[in-house]
């Protein structure tokens, strides 16, 4: 046993400096990011945020509307290869640009994707997804996926700490997922003790990766826009999201009516409501590691990424930085014990 003595810090133990700005209005800020990659040659410009690959998230209809706004999807894997097929029919190259391909780790899986990516050269992006990236088989199954697909852009994980990054990147990741129990409808923290604060995590894997030329996700543990900013501030390249995109229209949560009230299932992907769907059964040796929940409906997701995206774009102009790509090399984080002055929340009318 050992123990590791430096703080390791979360979302809420830190604020952003404000710094000096030549910026005058929120208009000017450029959200807009341009990556090359360590193995893919593509090149992708977007606003680096993804909607995450749960099954009640990473929809077909969270693509579209996301594409709008020129953010990424990853598209949960429990779509059927003819899902794939009508999508793909009915969508345009802008559309397809914006897709990450979820899988897992098993044969049929490698089966399935190999039928997906010959539905269209234009996706990009596949996302290797298991809850525990230390696993070996993780990096086994991933040379795998980086010989068979040369081109294309591999994300893996998820993993917190910076010599797993390192493995991931050397055996073929151009992105590695970060994040082990921030999410907020998981109880791995819970369940198993295991974890590590989010913030202390991308400040560590980014400078692992960036180090070998690769890139990172930030996945989990934002509650609000300013979790974002910390976020991007922190270093990561792309921030994924579920709970702050869940509870609308796009979501394939079950909606629930309560009188005048409108709600929504969500759903962790470790939970017993996720594996009663797709397992039948929770498996014997196995326990629930997350959590299910009713929200509020929140209708469209366009008014949400509206506000996420001005809560974005205030945190550059308050640091002076005209660019995303800006963000990190202008964040001071003090370390705090408040946030927000909560006194009136009970009141709020909006
Ligand atoms: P959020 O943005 O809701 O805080 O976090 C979303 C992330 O939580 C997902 O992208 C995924 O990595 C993680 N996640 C989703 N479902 C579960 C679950 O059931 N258990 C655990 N441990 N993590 C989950």
């Amino acid at each position: 046993m050992r123990i590791e003595e430096d703080i390791k810090l979360g979302f809420k133990d830190v604020l952003i400096r404000p710094k000096r700005s030549i910026l005058k209005s929120r208009a000017q800020v450029d959200l807009i990011r341009n990556f090359s990659f360590k193995y893919s040659e593509y090149i992708w410009s977007g606003i680096p945020i993804i909607a995450s690959n749960m099954d009640t998230i990473g929809t077909f209809e969270m693509v579209k509307s996301l594409s709008n706004f020129n953010i990424l999807t990853a598209v949960h894997k429990y779509y059927s290869l003819e899902h794939w097929k009508d999508f793909i029919r009915t969508s345009s190259k802008f559309i397809l640009n914006h897709v990450i391909v979820s899988i897992g780790t098993s044969n049929e899986d490698f089966l399935k994707i190999k039928k997906i990516f010959l539905l269209s050269p234009e996706i990009k992006y596949i996302c290797i997804d298991v809850a525990n990236g230390y696993s070996e088989h993780v990096i086994t199954f991933l040379k795998l996926i980086r010989n068979f697909f040369i081109d294309k852009i591999i994300c893996a994980g998820n993993v917190v700490t910076g010599e797993m990054v390192e493995e991931l990147i050397l055996s073929g990741a151009d992105i590695v997922k970060v994040g082990i129990g921030p999410g907020s409808v998981c109880t791995t923290r819970v369940k198993t003790g295991v974890g590590y604060p989010q913030l202390s995590a991308i400040i560590e894997c980014a400078d692992a990766a960036h180090g070998l030329g690769g890139h990172i996700i930030s996945d989990g543990g934002c509650t609000v826009s300013g979790d974002i900013a910390k976020a991007f501030g922190g270093g990561a390249d792309f921030v994924m999201l579920g709970g702050m995109l869940s509870g609308h229209k796009e979501c394939s949560g079950k909606i629930i009516k309560d009188k005048s009230n409108k709600y929504m299932l969500f759903y962790g992907m470790s939970s017993m409501s996720a594996m009663k769907r797709y397992e039948g059964k929770i498996a014997g040796y196995r326990a629930s590691e997350g959590k299910t929940v009713k929200i509020p409906f929140r209708g469209y997701i366009k008014n949400t990424i509206r506000d996420i995206l001005g809560g974005l774009r205030s945190s550059c102009t308050y640091i002076g930085a005209e660019k995303l790509k800006e963000l990190t090399k202008r964040t001071t984080f003090i370390r705090v014990t408040e946030q927000e002055n909560r006194i009136f929340n009970v009141f709020k009318t909006e």
